[in-house]
């Protein structure tokens, strides 16, 4: 199951479950499509892989399955542009 983390690993923006710009690799390193488009050049900083736009999660299973509250932030891996 996804974990849903929430937030960009590159920004630290929100990412909620319903985001609509929250783009996740196949390991679910998880950033906003502004990095991923800006700074990111659509690889995954982490495992070089590629994105895939994260599926939301109907909110009738959010109680049952609730998203990740654990925030990754990693800037330093998101290089070149400041
Ligand atoms: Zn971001
Ligand atoms: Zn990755």
């Amino acid at each position: 199951m996804l974990a849903l983390r929430p937030n960009c690993e590159c920004c630290d923006k929100d990412l909620p479950y319903d985001a609509a710009d929250a783009m996740i690799c196949t390991f679910e390193c998880t950033f906003c499509r502004d990095c991923v488009d800006t700074r990111l050049g659509g690889r995954c900083p982490n495992c070089g892989g590629n994105f895939a736009p994260r599926p939301i999660r109907p909110a009738s299973k959010l109680a049952k399955y609730p998203p990740s509250t654990e925030r990754i932030y990693k800037p330093q891996g998101c290089g070149r542009a400041a």
